[in-house]
């Protein structure tokens, strides 16, 4: 079984999704797709989990919709250098079904370390099983865009691009919400900067 290391890193997270053998998506894939990215990104997104393209490559969002949400990451004034990108389950569900809750459950133990060490200001769910983890039993009609506290940061539930890309509609809707991160990015630093004052007044305060 898979177990927490002492001295937890993102390769080794890495290495262990490549070998891992957690659920039945593991029989299917070419690739795992472990995730990528900045390790000390402000931005972390979760989507669902790899399609064709990413399974053949062993990355992220390569295909159309990773076209796409690399143009979505401009919208946010970021790189896709910037963010770390990865996936509720690692490995493609076949033929693209969705993936089963005894699979994400399994794969969790992967994101989880990944969220704990990377320690982004914000997440970004993509699509509604990564919506699902934070806001379980939402809509993602009816919340997407809206930021909301959870711990020390900031989750901000956004449609798949995959979604976007197949139904127009919703191309200027995820526009929108990318477009409204650097203000929740900007705020988040104020509040940083904020407690940091307060944190040094404090302690120079105390020491009269
Ligand atoms: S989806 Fe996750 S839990 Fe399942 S085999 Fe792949 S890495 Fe392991």
């Amino acid at each position: 079984m898979a177990t927490e290391p002492e001295h937890d890193s993102l390769e080794q997270v890495a290495d262990e999704v490549r070998v891992c053998t957690r659920c039945e998506l593991s029989r299917s894939r070419t690739h795992a797709v472990p995730g990528e990215g900045n390790p000390k990104a402000r931005v972390m997104l979760i989507g669902e989990g790899p399609g064709w393209h990413e399974d053949q490559q062993g990355k992220p969002f390569v295909g159309a919709s990773g076209k796409f949400l690399t143009e979505l990451i401009g919208h946010a004034g970021l790189q896709r250098e910037d963010v770390f990108i990865t996936n509720v389950v690692k490995c493609r569900p076949p033929g693209n079904r969705d993936p089963l809750p005894d699979e994400i459950e399994a794969c969790s133990i992967y994101l989880d370390r990944q969220v704990k060490l990377i320690d982004p200001d914000v997440i970004v769910t993509l699509g509604r099983f990564s919506m699902s983890r934070y806001f379980p039993g939402e809509r993602i009609s009816r919340i997407h865009g809206q930021a909301k506290e959870i711990g020390h940061r900031l989750v901000v539930p956004m449609y798949h691009p995959a979604a976007a890309l197949h139904q127009g509609a919703l191309k200027a809707t995820i526009i929108e919400d990318f477009e409204k991160l650097p203000r929740l990015l900007a705020d988040r630093e104020k509040a940083r900067e904020a407690a940091r004052e307060k944190g040094e007044s404090a302690t120079q305060s105390s020491m009269f």
